[in-house]
């Protein structure tokens, strides 16, 4: 899948000799391109990885899982090499245990502003949604909006208490956090701040990929857009899914107080 964002968990290949490698790095501009060099030059093939941009303790994290194409490289080998860079803090590296390898080095799981997350499979959200189905019936789509309106309404209003959205291009902007976090890509269609409306597309819902069924689908997330959009008006806004890929439509189409 060309663009997505691969995050590192685990990697099971067998008969390849699998590596987990985690850096703290010297705040230096060429720091990583050190580290890179000297892992292809013990033939280490990098496969996935991450690289955060140094704390408050200036340095800089990164990891990745590969593949030693020399099958001599042992775990201690590699650690050698990396730690004889003058831009390495410090080194850890791990070996697969019979063909697989899961990262139990980098923890917690973090937005790249600090907020701790976790991953959680898309089918999961569909299991949750049915079994509150089965349980509350007719109700579950009003609980299921409540909460991604309860949850997305603070969130919006924290992140936008520092600037405000006056234009679609701003608006734009700030809603690809829900590209970025993977709920579904959004395209701003209209907005218009003084009376209050806009439409807005996400294409890719998570929330509708795993329903389908004759009505549009998303509650959640429209609840969470409308917990976006009240933020962004002041105002407690209302949203309506107008098209929904569950029925078929080629992307969810939301409407904002129209
Ligand atoms: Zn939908």
């Amino acid at each position: 899948m060309p663009g997505n964002k691969d995050v590192l968990v685990y990697m099971r290949e067998r008969g390849r000799k699998l590596f987990l490698v985690a850096l703290d790095l010297e705040d230096q501009v060429g720091a990583l391109a050190d580290v890179s060099t000297r892992m292809e030059k013990v033939r280490f093939n990098v496969v996935s990885g991450f690289v955060s941009a140094p704390g408050p303790d200036d340095v800089g994290r990164c990891s990745f899982v590969g593949v030693a194409t020399d099958r001599a490289l042992t775990a201690s080998g590699l650690k050698r090499a990396l730690e004889a860079s003058d831009k390495v803090v410090a080194c850890r590296v791990k070996e697969a245990h019979r063909d697989i390898l899961v990262d139990s080095f980098n923890f917690p799981l973090t937005w790249n502003n600090g907020d701790r997350a976790v991953m959680l499979r898309v089918e999961f959200f569909s299991e949750m949604k049915q079994t509150i189905h089965k349980v509350l019936q007719s109700g579950a789509d009003v609980v299921l909006y409540e909460l991604g309106y309860e949850h997305g309404a603070p969130s919006w209003k924290s992140l936008l208490s520092d600037f405000s959205v006056d234009d679609a291009a701003g608006l734009q902007e700030v809603l690809h956090i829900y590209d970025a976090v993977g709920w579904g890509r959004v395209e701003v269609v209209s907005f218009d701040k003084p009376s209050k409306t806009a439409t807005v597309r996400m294409r890719d819902n998570f929330e509708c990929s795993v329903a389908g069924g004759r009505d549009p689908s998303s509650h959640f997330v429209r609840g969470h857009l409308a917990g976006a959009f009240s933020a962004v008006f002041g105002s407690e806004a209302k949203v309506v899914e107008t098209k929904c890929i569950a029925v078929g439509d080629e992307y969810c189409e939301f409407a904002v107080n129209l």
